[in-house]
Formats: structure tokens, C-alpha cells, sequence
């Protein structure tokens, strides 16, 4: 079903000035397959056209600019990567050098010694010259300055398409030709005409003209208002709808009763006093599954803030009330982990528990399913392998899920397939997200947070090195190993290739072992490619202290829990992002001892890595670095937000423009309150909109 008119569902081949081979190019440069996508196309910037820069006025100030004057020359200088075409453009006041890297041939017959071109570009510097880099030319004649729009629109570009005759500027001419051809009931609008009074918005079509050709700034700034408002309305309503239908159609199992199994641990074995933040979250997940509707709860909460032991509770509780409850982990390692941590625990209890992996041998398996379908079985921890259809319960009533950014949506709806009524399911995460931005992606879940973390850590000391201090690294390890500690080294995966990434890791290997030799010293190494029993085996030598050194890729990312594990150090720190960096950190800090995250660098690091680098030596909080996360890199970026689908706006951003966020909240909450069913005549086209785009989006209601 389509909204707008079929026109914009045209191929983008059939647009005029297109043609197969530039649509070839625009589909796989910028995903640009139809009319639409062409008109979601939003331009970078806009330019005056009408404002030509006069060359002896240009300032080291201006980034962008346009210049009008003729070629005067142009050679071919330098040789294999320094081999450039450069042409000397004069305009009665001054001198600007033009400087080509890529297709010189071309360029080279195409301009002519002579014409006056008007010219437009990113300005730089070289040998304290200014030069623009590829810039766009075209034929001048002062005609064209002063063209249609006063504004024209820049666009996102690419190499590849400036060849093909299809830069940034280029670009605006087959938006003007897409909206010549587009009529305002082409584009009808969505939004409820008392929205668009409010909020002096121009109407939807209106819109689109403007934010590519603007009349005037004014105009593009509320174009562009009114474009991002509709991209978060649309979204929170969307959400809002999955919400209130999962209240009022999903059954969920009672648990009714705080029962013997709860008590009993709760009272006899639990090890430690739970902070309030465990107690608060408990409470929420118990009132939550005692109401006759299905949970569905995102429980964050900083690596170490313990929700593992929240997550046992909650068990016990499904335990308690006639029910099984299973817990997935994304690797074997952690599985494991959870495993014999939660046996460890529950060792003098009545409950019966298993681990069900990729792993578990044939016979072993065949007796866990019979127990399981049994009801003998009262808690499985597994991998993916508790998603097969083999694995049947009696009665789950609770999944819990451990590191959800592992797992995606579809994964999630085959948990609770597996009983009639469908399970609550928990969703742990310890990739912190900022409060603002999870009721934004997951404003259908429910939502718990451990914001303290148990008493008595220390908190862990975050310094930055060069790669040349390395000798004073490895002799600060050595110091630790001495007190009888233990290190993890990490290496990035940063190449194109497996295969490279392994020679990275191999090389650095051994230069650690020429630092730490054996028999003195022992070294661990596990990586993405190794064979599991390989891994797990290194795993189990370094979790029992028989090496002192965990050499490892990014696979040891999440949960892996050695406590006596005081010194992280990162290298190449520079190529991670900063939750990532957060997360290896978390690592450390586990036991009563004071431990230290060590991230290792060459000096050449661009400002964003620095930024990313002083925010972790500066703080331990989950929660402050994923706002600087997010500030930094977007939200489309941030890991455990990308599949939710709900973050990737085209147009808003949500830390920018968190007033158009909150604007777009209340109105959307006011629409499912006075109106959940959209029934009434004022929402009829926000209707119609919302269910042609769920067809396109192949919308799941599932968390
Ligand atoms: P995460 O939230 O990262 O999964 P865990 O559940 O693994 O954290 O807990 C981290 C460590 O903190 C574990 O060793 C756990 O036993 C301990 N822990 C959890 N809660 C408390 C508490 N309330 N008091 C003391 N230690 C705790
Ligand atoms: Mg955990």
C-alpha cells in the first residue's frame, strides 16, 4: 500500500537526465533506487549562488566558496601517489590554484586553458597556498549566477559520482527536475492539521521544495523543522501503538506468590547485601509479572553493577510459581560462565539447572531435553542452541536474555514461541544508553536501571601511552604479576581481512612473550578463529591463574569475569569506539584490588580518537561516555541501538534536537490518548501513512 502517489516509486532510471548508467552509479554509491529516495536525498548545505567570492577577499576563515575567473594554466606535476593536475584560476584579483588527485586525464579535456569557469569548493592549504581539491566547475556566464533558486542546494556526494558528472552540485539539478515534475497531491500531507497550526508548520509538500530550494533561509529552516518533527512524531507514535497493543492483547503468565524457593535464597544464601538499585529493579520486575500481562523489560546496568544476581531472583521467582526459566548468553564463554556461577549459588538449593550449548555432547543433550519437557528441569543457560526447535519447555515462564546487542529482534520472538502463553522476557544489557535515547528506541519496552554499583570497588585508573612507553607498560605488568595479579592484553580487529587481523594479533603475541618468557611466565591467547574446546581450554588457564597474561581479540568483550584480573591494556586504543573501550575496561575492576586500563596508541591520532581517549582516562561512568558516545558518533552508531531501527532519522538528531524530540513526544501521546485507535476523522490521514509504512518496514511488534 502506498501513501504517496506512484510516482515516487518510480525507478530512478526513468527520471530525465538518469539513465541506466548514472543510475547504476547513484544505487550503488548512495542507495538511490527510486523517485524517493532521491527526494530523501537532503543537501548538505545550500550556497548563494548569487555570491561569488572575489579571490583577493578569500580568507583562511571561509571553509566553502565560490569563485568565478578563467584558467590560466595547468600541468601535470609529481609522480605515482603524489601525481596531480594543477591549474592556476585568475579573476582580476588574485590567483587560486585548483588541484585534481583522480581522474587528471579527463579533466584535462574537459577544461579549457582560457574559459572562465565558476568554481566551487572546500577550501585548503598547501605549502601555505590556498587550493581548492576537486572542486565543481562549470562553464560561466554571468547569466547563470542568479539561476532559479537563490539558494542552491549542496548534496552528499561521492567520488565515484563527481565522475559521472553527479557532485554535490551536480546533484541539484536532478532534484529541481524530480520537484518540477511532483505535484502537492503527490506528496499529500500526514500530519493532523492542528499539529501543523501549532507549530506553524508548512505543509508536507511545501516542505520537500523547500528544504532542497529554498526561498529563503527562513523557509529552509522551518522546512527542515517540520521534516525532522514528522520523522520523530511518526516514530514515538509507532512505538507508542506496539506498546499499547502489547498491553492490551498479549496475556502474560501470574506470578502470584513470593514463594519458598525466593525466601530461602534470598534469606540464607544470597552472598552479599543488594544495593538499592538491585532492589528497586526487583521490585519492578515483580511487580511486573505479577499482573496477568507478558513482561518485557530492558534491564541496563554498568558491567559489574550486578545484574546477574537480579536475573537469579527473577528466577526463582518463575521457580516458585510452578514455572521454568531460561537464561541466553551470546557466547559459549559466557554461558558457561553464567553457568557454573549460578550453580556455585544455588549448590545447596532444590533447583535444578543445565547448560545447553553448541557444545553439549549428544547424550548429555538428549537427557537435558527429556528433563526439560519433563518439568524436571527447573533453569537452562545456553547459547543460540536454546533457540532450536528440539528445545521444548514444560513451562517456560521467564527468558532472560544476557547482552541483548547480540541478539536481534527475531531471535527474541523464537524465545517465546516456545510456550502458549508467552514467556516475560528480560533483556539485560550493559551497554549503557542514554536515558533520553532508550525511551526513544525502545519506548515499547519497559525499562529498569541499575545506576549503582556495589559497594566497596575501586574505582580504575585509566592512563593514555604512546606506543614508544611500551617497555614501561610491560614493566608496570610485571610489577602486577608480581603481586600475584593478572593481565589482558587486547587487540583490535581493524583489517579488511581474518586473516590479517590474526598476523596483528600473532605478531603481538610475541612480542609480548619476548617481554614475559616461559617458564617464568605464562600466556594465554584466545581469538575469533580459534576452535572452541582451543578457547575455552586458554579461557579456563587464565580464569584458574595457571597463566598470568590473557593475549585476546575483542571476543572477550563481554562478561568474562576474572576477578583477579587488575591490568587491561588496550593497543591500538585509537581504533575502537568509545563503548566498546568502556566495556574491555569493565573487565578490570572485578575484585577487591586496584586496577588499572592502560590504552596504547601511535602518536598520529586524529581529534576524534584524542576526545574519545581523554573521556575514558577522565571518567569510569557508563553513562557519561555514552552521551559523549553519542555526541560524538550519532545515535545510528551506537552499539545495541542500530537494530532497533528506531534511530537512524534522516534528518533529526536526537541530542540537536531534543526539543523537536520532546515536542514530538507529548504530541504523540496525546494522539493515543484521546484517540489510541486513530479513529477519528483529524488522524485519518496519520493513519493511512502509519499503515503504509508498516508494510514497507516489515514492522515486528515483538520488544
Ligand atoms: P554485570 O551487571 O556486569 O553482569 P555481575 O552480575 O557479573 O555484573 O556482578 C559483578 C560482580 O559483583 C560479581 O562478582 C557479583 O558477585 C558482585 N556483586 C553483585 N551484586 C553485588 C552486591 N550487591 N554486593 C557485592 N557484590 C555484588
Ligand atoms: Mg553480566
Amino acid at each position: 500500500m502506498n501513501f504517496d502517489a506512484p510516482i515516487l516509486s518510480s525507478p530512478i532510471e526513468y527520471l530525465k537526465g538518469v539513465g541506466p548508467l548514472r543510475a547504476d552509479i547513484l544505487k550503488k554509491e548512495l542507495q538511490i533506487f527510486t523517485f524517493r529516495d532521491l527526494l530523501d536525498h537532503f543537501p548538505l548545505r545550500h550556497i548563494d549562488r548569487t555570491k561569488i567570492t572575489q579571490l583577493a577577499s578569500v580568507s583562511p576563515s571561509m571553509e566553502y566558496i565560490q569563485v568565478a575567473g578563467t584558467i590560466q594554466s595547468m600541468q601535470v606535476l609529481g609522480e605515482n601517489r603524489g601525481r596531480r593536475l594543477v591549474a592556476q584560476l585568475k579573476d582580476g584579483t588574485g590567483i587560486l590554484e585548483l588541484v585534481w588527485f583522480q581522474g587528471i586525464n579527463w579533466i584535462q579535456k574537459n577544461i579549457q586553458i582560457g574559459q572562465a569557469y565558476l568554481v566551487y569548493g572546500k577550501t585548503g592549504y598547501f605549502n601555505g597556498m590556498l587550493q581548492l581539491t576537486h572542486p565543481e566547475m562549470e562553464v560561466y556566464t554571468p547569466a547563470k549566477a542568479g539561476g532559479k533558486a537563490f539558494l542552491e542546494p549542496i548534496y552528499p556526494s561521492t567520488e565515484k559520482l563527481k565522475a559521472k558528472s553527479l557532485g554535490g552540485r551536480q546533484l541539484g539539478k536532478l532534484m529541481f527536475t524530480l520537484l518540477e515534475a511532483l505535484q502537492e497531491r503527490d506528496l499529500p500531507e500526514n500530519l493532523p492539521a492542528r499539529l501543523l497550526q501549532e507549530y506553524q508548520f508548512p505543509s508536507r509538500y511545501e516542505a520537500y521544495q523547500q528544504i532542497h530550494f529554498p526561498i529563503s533561509e527562513l523557509a529552509y529552516q522551518r522546512a527542515l523543522a517540520r521534516l525532522k518533527f514528522e520523522e520523530l512524531f511518526i516514530a514515538q507514535l509507532r512505538l507508542g501503538l506496539i506498546k499499547l497493543e502489547r498491553h492490551r492483547y498479549s496475556r502474560g503468565v501470574i506470578f502470584s506468590q513470593v514463594g519458598e524457593h525466593f525466601n530461602n535464597f534470598y534469606h540464607n544464601h544470597l552472598p552479599f547485601a543488594l544495593t538499592n538499585a538491585q532492589k528497586r529493579v526487583l521490585k519492578e520486575i515483580r511487580q511486573d509479572m505479577a499482573h496477568g500481562r507478558q513482561m518485557n523489560r530492558l534491564l541496563q546496568g554498568d558491567v559489574g553493577s550486578g545484574k546477574t544476581i537480579v536475573a537469579l531472583l527473577s528466577m526463582l521467582l518463575a521457580v516458585d510459581n510452578g514455572f521454568q526459566a531460561s537464561l541466553m548468553a551470546p557466547t559459549e564463554i559466557l554461558a558457561t560462565q553464567h553457568y557454573q556461577g549460578l550453580s556455585a549459588l544455588l549448590k545447596e538449593m532444590p533447583v535444578k539447572i543445565a547448560l545447553l550449548t553448541g557444545s553439549t555432547k549428544a547424550a548429555a543433550r538428549k537427557k537435558i531435553l527429556k528433563e526439560l519437557a519433563a518439568g524436571d528441569l527447573h533453569l537452562l543457560v545456553g547459547t543460540h542452541a536454546l533457540l532450536e526447535d528440539p528445545v521444548q519447555f514444560r513451562q517456560l515462564g521467564l527468558a532472560i536474555i544476557d547482552e541483548q546487542h547480540r541478539f536481534g529482534v527475531a531471535q527474541r520472538a523464537r524465545l517465546w514461541k516456545k510456550a502458549n502463553i508467552p514467556p516475560h522476557v528480560l533483556v539485560m544489557t550493559a551497554t549503557p544508553i542514554p536515558r533520553t535515547l532508550a525511551m526513544t528506541a525502545y519506548g515499547d519496552l519497559d525499562y529498569s536501571i541499575i545506576d549503582e554499583l556495589p559497594p566497596g570497588r575501586q574505582p580504575i585508573t585509566t592512563v593514555h601511552r604512546f606506543d614508544y612507553s611500551r617497555g614501561q607498560v610491560m614493566d608496570f605488568i610485571k610489577e602486577e604479576i608480581q603481586k600475584g595479579r593478572q593481565a589482558y592484553c587486547i587487540f583490535p580487529l581493524i583489517e579488511e581481512s581474518e586473516k590479517l587481523d590474526l598476523e596483528n594479533l600473532m605478531r603481538g603475541y610475541e612480542n609480548i612473550k619476548a617481554f614475559f618468557p616461559e617458564p617464568k611466565y605464562w600466556i594465554s591467547m584466545v581469538h575469533g578463529r580459534m576452535a572452541p574446546d582451543i578457547k575455552e581450554t586458554n579461557m579456563q588457564r587464565f580464569v584458574q591463574n595457571d597463566t598470568q597474561i590473557m593475549v585476546a581479540t575483542t571476543v572477550i568483550e563481554v562478561g568474562v569475569n576474572v576477578p583477579n584480573a587488575s591490568v587491561m591494556v588496550i593497543e591500538s586504543a585509537e581504533k575502537f569506539g568509545l563503548s566498546q573501550l568502556h566495556q574491555l575496561r569493565g573487565r578490570v575492576g572485578r575484585g577487591s584490588e586496584k586496577s588499572f586500563c592502560i590504552l596504547l596508541t601511535g602518536t598520529q591520532l586524529t581529534n576524534e580518537a584524542r576526545e574519545r581517549l581523554k573521556i575514558m582516562c577522565a571518567t569510569n561512568d557508563g553513562f557519561r561516555i555514552a552521551e559523549k558516545d553519542l555526541e560524538l558518533r550519532g545515535p545510528g552508531d551506537i552499539e545495541g541501538t542500530r537494530q532497533s531501527g528506531m534511530l537512524n532519522f534522516k534528518l533529526a538528531d536526537l541530542i540537536k534536537d531534543k526539543q523537536w524530540l520532546d515536542a514530538a513526544k507529548y504530541q504523540a501521546a496525546q494522539v493515543l490518548e484521546t484517540d489510541p485507535e486513530l479513529k477519528r476523522e483529524e488522524n485519518s490521514a496519520l493513519k493511512l501513512y502509519l499503515q503504509a509504512q508498516k508494510g514497507k518496514l516489515a514492522w515486528s511488534r515483538i520488544s
